[in-house]
């Protein structure tokens, strides 16, 4: 961006400063993290670009570089990280309205918002402009809870099966404001130790990310409860738009964002018992893992339906933007 990315850069240092992990921030070659604890580091990065995630001549830069943050912080999440520090990366278009100065700083003002609402550190990033869409990447470093990270590839036959909050309809509005699980997955970890098998992040739609957890656990199969399911109320708003049932919904939507996680079942009445509850944390009880593959729902009634993955595909070449 020429004199342009060096001003930008200088007020983003301004409005920057070292804390947590980080010893050196924005403005030498690299950062400096100094973890502290045993915990292992966790890292993830997510890009989000303009005609394929949003649409910066529909969506305010302020949800998108928040979101750019938030979708990697439910990540982290997923595998009970604390999250502490985070590098930037962007390409700005030069004809945005108002010059890329404008909307970087806006972009930069986002994320630091969000990134003080989940005690997450800016250590650094690189700043570009183009003659191509905006593009925005995040990664974001995390430590691991003891006894360690939450990985999908632990589900065994017999887990019982929870998610927090509930599910679907997230295209009317939720799917740009995140709430990233953080502090559960936290809370969950440390609750359950070793007895939290396994955890994933609902980004793609449940029947898919549980698909993830059960591909991963050595190719396991589970059957959920169709009345257990919770279904959001959006879920139920989109489904009088289009004729899908909220429980369809809650099963393909895509970007959740809510935790979906094998537990072993003697630690699972406890959960159910309301483990939680003093935490404001919405836990459902939806099935069991299986050790026969495929994914099932089973009726009021006692009909078992195999359900098929539906979920977003980012490589689907969908002439649409999701969200
Ligand atoms: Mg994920």
């Amino acid at each position: 961006m020429s004199g342009g990315e060096f001003d930008l850069i200088a007020w983003i240092r301004q409005h920057s400063t070292p804390a947590g992990i980080v010893r050196v921030g924005i403005g030498d070659d690299c950062a400096v993290l100094a973890p502290e604890g045993p915990g292992e580091l966790l890292v993830t990065t997510d890009m989000l670009l303009d005609g394929r995630h949003f649409r910066l001549a529909e969506h305010d830069p302020a949800d998108i570089a928040r979101k750019a943050l938030l979708v990697n912080l439910s990540d982290l999440a997923a595998m009970a990280g604390i999250p502490q520090a985070a590098v930037v990366a962007v390409a700005l278009p030069i004809d945005a309205p108002g010059g890329p100065q404008r909307l970087g700083r806006a972009l930069h003002a986002a994320l630091a918002q969000a990134a003080s609402e989940y005690s997450v550190v800016l250590a650094g990033g690189d700043t570009n402009a183009w003659r191509g869409p905006l593009v925005l990447s995040v990664t974001l470093i995390g430590q691991a809870t003891p006894p360690g990270p939450v990985l999908r590839a632990g589900a065994r036959p017999g887990d019982v099966l929870f998610v927090t909050g509930s599910l679907g309809g997230s295209l009317l509005g939720r799917h740009l404001r995140p709430s990233p699980r953080v502090a559960e997955g936290v809370a969950l970890r440390r609750e359950l130790g070793v007895q939290l098998h396994a955890m994933i992040d609902i980004s793609d739609g449940l029947a898919v990310d549980l698909g993830h957890i059960l591909a991963e656990s050595g190719g396991l199969g589970a059957t959920l409860e169709a009345e257990a399911i919770p279904t959001h109320r959006d879920a139920v708003a989109l489904g009088a738009e289009d004729g899908r049932s909220p429980l369809e919904h809650a099963l393909h939507d895509g970007e959740d964002f809510e935790l979906c996680l094998a537990v072993e079942a003697a630690a699972a009445d406890r959960l159910a018992d309301g483990l939680f509850a003093d935490r404001s944390l919405a836990l459902h009880r939806i099935g069991t893992v299986e050790a026969e593959p495929g994914l099932r729902l089973r009726h009021g009634d006692g009909r078992v339906e195999v359900i098929e993955p539906l979920g977003f595909d980012h490589f689907r070449p969908t002439p649409g933007v999701s969200p």
